[in-house]
């Protein structure tokens, strides 16, 4: 078994994050995780419970991409950042804010958007 999580949990949880339903897994000791996985790297527990994800985040760290690899090319300029969400950090690109007004500590929710470039599903976080 590996700590991978199933094909078609990460879309679950996209799924969720789009519902307004998000949520993180957390095991009996209280290590939080995502995206999803079936066992704890932390304790190796496989006792994984899903708890509602806060919400609103704030940004941890943040980078500007001007020059992405090709398959982003139509979203550049873009943020990404990771924001920690109290047990879990989350990565995506941020939205609905001038990239250089992204600051650690900006609170931002998190919702599903696309990609310019490819209308793949990413996560997206935009200002509370
Ligand atoms: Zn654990």
């Amino acid at each position: 078994m590996t700590e991978a999580a199933p094909d078609g949990q990460y879309d679950a949880w996209l799924d969720a994050i789009e519902a307004g339903e998000g949520y993180y897994l957390e095991c009996a000791n209280g290590h939080g995780w995502l995206p999803p996985r079936r066992i704890c790297p932390e304790c190796r527990s496989r006792d994984l419970g899903e708890e509602r994800l806060p919400d609103s985040g704030k940004v941890t760290t943040h980078t500007t991409i001007t020059v992405p690899t090709p398959q982003f090319e139509d979203d550049a300029p873009y943020v990404t950042a990771v924001a920690d969400f109290g047990s879990v950090s989350i990565t995506g690109m941020v939205r609905g804010i001038d990239p250089e007004d992204v600051e650690i500590g900006t609170v931002v929710g998190v919702e599903v958007g696309e990609r310019v470039t490819t209308g793949d599903r990413a996560v997206v976080f935009r200002p509370r």
